[in-house]
């Protein structure tokens, strides 16, 4: 039975439980499983997530299945305008959910605050839904009298399963379009990043979509599961590491729904004599301790090629020791802790394997202390150079503040080597010369080129996704490839007599 709860969501000792909100109501789910949110900057816990079970799954298809009639009967302009409220909003409660980020994921406020907007940005993008979705057609195009056209239909319920890393951002990659196209929709929040999704869920009821529009569910594992073998399901979207993305890719598809997987990465970044260091190396830092190192588009392995290799790497080591760690709402933090003492575990031991490997260990992360957050899992901006192609350093995503030099003597080498990656989500290079830039982007096997640009993140308009093992599936998330994805195409040959 479901339970509708309306007062404060709070457990005795004053922790936020987070909720399921299914069919337009706040649920507390069948589960007995709890576990506790941490702040990772105090390790203290900040809240309890469910780990809902496939009959607390079961409730929110059911309630996207009956939702889905009326919503996708909605005409698609009217369905925009949901999507203007909400974008009205989250642009009031910006700094409120950014927060909520800080305090869950660990990033800085400033950090948190663009990807909440990069969010934003995929619900204007979908606001524009009458032309995205409008197909095509052809008079006469089946013989003489015979019109011939395209049209896009929604198909269902879909469901999205996201990472930590960006609690806000990465649902907004899927569902606003989904939803916009007149699916129905669930989403399934990393159950270590729950708290900001409650945030958002509270002005998507605010915005008024009819109940059963848009569901929300926490979770983990079999919570996972119930949702890529639910028969009610027509499509999965999933963001998170390789190993887990194959095997969404596979479990959903042989569950015949439609998958898009986006996995991990391995990033590098190239510089070429003649960048200019003044410019390259802040975005460099940027890229490669950003969030501290856990995005999908950090920059992980860094080829300077040739003469550039000493003074690179002089100013790297510099720029990276002057980064201030600590909590992210206080004032001039650079960095932030990782999400968990596991991951601080995890990163810790890689840092040990390079070390025992024989890279030369320049700026070492491990043994850094933030005195007003001694329990913290902070790990300090790492950088190891000489740094060989074989070694786990280079071959494995890391997912945290460190970064690998490998140099290199020329620009087909450092291409070379990028390709022989299983990874490939992003690269970039810094450069002046314009005819380096080009055989970089032409002969590059990644989705996201930076040309002096250490991030490349796409645009909500423009396709988010990898090559290889980064990405499995055919249609990427946000702009055009998510209204494809989410439509079903039908082809309507018209004669009257
Ligand atoms: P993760 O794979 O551990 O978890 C992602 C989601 O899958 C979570 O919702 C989690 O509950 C669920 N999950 C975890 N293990 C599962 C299992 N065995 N079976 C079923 N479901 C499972 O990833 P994460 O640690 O939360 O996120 C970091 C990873 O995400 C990194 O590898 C990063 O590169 C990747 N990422 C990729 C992109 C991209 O665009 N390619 C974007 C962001 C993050």
């Amino acid at each position: 039975m479901v339970v509708e709860v309306r007062t404060a969501k709070e457990t005795d000792a004053g922790l936020e439980r987070a909720l399921n909100y299914v069919g337009g109501r706040w649920v507390e789910p069948t589960t007995d499983q709890w576990i506790d949110v941490i702040d990772p900057a105090t390790a203290r816990p900040i809240g309890r997530v469910p780990l809902s079970t496939p009959r607390d799954v079961d409730q929110a298809v059911q309630a996207a299945k009956a939702a889905f009639p009326a919503w996708r009967e909605t005409p698609p302009l009217q369905r925009a305008r949901y999507m203007f409220r909400l974008k009205e909003l989250l642009e009031a409660h910006l700094d409120d959910i950014a927060r909520q980020v800080v305090l869950e994921h660990g990033k800085t406020l400033e950090d948190a605050r663009g990807s909440v907007r990069r969010g934003i940005e995929n619900v204007e993008v979908a606001a524009g839904i009458p032309s995205l979705m409008m197909g095509y057609g052809l008079e006469d195009g089946a013989a003489r009298g015979i019109d011939e056209e395209v049209v896009k239909q929604p198909l269902g319920v879909f469901a999205a399963i996201c990472p930590f890393n960006f609690p806000a951002m990465v649902p907004f990659w899927f569902w606003p379009y989904a939803v916009a196209c007149g699916n129905t929709f669930i989403v399934k929040p990393s159950e270590q990043v729950p708290l900001t999704q409650q945030r958002i869920f509270e002005l998507v009821e605010q915005a008024g979509f009819p109940p059963g529009v848009i569901n929300l569910v926490n979770g983990a594992k079999e919570t996972v599961d119930a949702l890529l073998a639910h028969p009610d399901i027509k499509g999965i979207s999933f963001v998170g590491s390789t190993a887990v993305a194959k095997y969404v890719y596979s479990t959903a598809a042989a569950h015949g729904k439609r998958v898009q997987a986006q996995g991990g990465a391995k990033n590098v970044l190239v510089v070429m004599p003649d960048a200019d260091l003044d410019q390259a190396v802040p975005n460099i830092i940027g890229s490669c301790f950003g969030s501290a190192g856990q995005r999908c588009l950090a920059g992980s392995l860094v080829m300077p090629v040739g003469d550039i290799h000493r003074p690179l790497v002089e100013r790297m080591v510099e720029a990276a020791r002057a980064l201030k760690l600590g909590f992210g709402l206080d004032e001039g933090v650079d960095m932030g802790p990782v999400i968990s003492d596991r991951a601080r575990r995890r990163i810790l031991a890689a840092i040990d394997q390079g070390v025992q490997e024989g890279a030369t260990l320049l700026l070492d992360g491990r043994t850094v202390r933030v005195p007003d957050y001694p329990d913290g899992y902070f790990v300090g901006p790492t950088i190891f150079d000489n740094v060989s192609p074989e070694m786990r350093l280079a071959q494995e995503e890391i997912f945290g503040p460190v970064v690998g030099i490998i140099p290199v003597k020329t620009l087909d080498e450092a291409i070379q080597l990028i390709n022989r990656s299983p990874y490939g989500n992003a690269a970039s290079i810094f450069t002046a010369q314009g005819r380096a830039a080009r055989q970089f982007r032409y002969q590059v096997e990644c989705g996201n080129i930076g040309i002096n640009v250490g991030v490349a993140a796409p645009m909500a308009y423009f396709p988010f996704g990898g090559y290889k093992q980064s990405f499995f599936g055919t249609l990427h998330g946000q702009g055009r490839d998510a209204i494809e994805f989410f439509t079903e195409r039908k082809v309507v040959i018209t004669r009257w007599w």
